[in-house]
């Protein structure tokens, strides 16, 4: 081979090395912007996904309580319900109410499972079915402005105590402080009724909870602890009127002063802020 031939010969290798290693980089370059794209398109997907669930925190809010209700042994496995006031969240500026979903498990919802309804129960946000009670807690809602929360529980004793008699009177220090007065027994309604929230309205009184015999508990309140903390003393106030009524003994009550000065705002409870 002349030098000349060895000359070109060198030259044309060199050229198609450097031909392949251009169509490399090009190779490499179009994955590394196909990686870059996909990834920008998850993170849109991701971050759409958040913003699609509007009132997040709120509806998680929810989901909590129904596990505070479980943990006070307020209902089982899936029962009960919570929902809550949203002002002027309707298109139409008037309150939108958040429901809990009807028949799913609280340990599987996620914030997006929780529905955003108008007061007359029209979606305005979820793909759920709505708690079967919806009717009764947005009659509720419409008919006591100055309720948030509504919460539904079947807890036992109080649940037991509809059966025997017509109220929990305001014997006990927590039901004035927690509930603020005697929490009567609403006759029975069917269940999954409006019935439900018309008996609970004429039947609540001054007080923050309802019996509804037969059945279980509608507890209410200007946010969620207010209305947990009434279902929870509730429960507690029940078992212990049960089980002095057991004894067959004369009950003693409080006095409608004695009553009174309970209830008088001291200012002392909780912690200063
Ligand atoms: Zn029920």
């Amino acid at each position: 081979m002349s030098k000349k031939d060895k000359e070109a010969k060198d030259a044309k290798r060199a050229k198609a090395e450097a031909a392949t290693e251009a169509a490399r980089k090009s190779k490499q370059a179009a994955k590394e912007e196909a990686g870059k794209r996909l990834a920008k398109a998850k993170d849109a997907a991701e971050r759409a996904k958040h913003k699609a669930v509007p009132y997040k925190a709120e509806r998680q809010s929810l989901i909590d309580c129904a596990f505070g209700m479980r943990d006070n042994a307020l209902i089982k496995g899936n029962g009960g319900n919570v929902s809550m006031r949203v002002p002027g969240a309707a298109p139409d500026g008037r309150d939108a109410f958040l429901v809990t979903p009807t028949a799913m498990s609280y340990d599987t919802m996620v914030p997006a499972d929780v529905v955003l309804v108008d007061e007359l129960g029209n979606t305005l946000d979820g793909k759920r079915r709505p708690t079967s009670d919806m009717t009764a807690v947005l009659y509720i809602f419409r008919h006591m402005p100055e309720v948030n929360v509504v919460i539904h529980t079947h807890q036992p004793y109080a649940t037991a105590l509809g059966l025997v008699v017509d109220e929990l009177p305001a014997d006990f220090t927590t039901v004035i402080d927690e509930l603020h007065a005697a929490v009567h027994v609403a006759p029975f309604t069917r269940s999954s009724d409006e019935g439900m929230g018309i008996l609970t309205v004429e039947h609540i009184g001054d007080a923050l909870a309802v019996i509804l015999k037969h059945h279980g508990v509608i507890a209410v309140g200007k946010d969620i602890d207010q209305a947990l903390t009434a279902a929870i003393y509730l429960e507690e106030s029940c078992q212990a009127y049960l089980a002095a009524l057991a004894t067959g003994l004369p009950i003693a009550h409080l006095t409608p002063e004695q009553i009174a000065d309970e209830a008088e705002e001291r200012g002392y409870y909780g912690q200063p802020e």
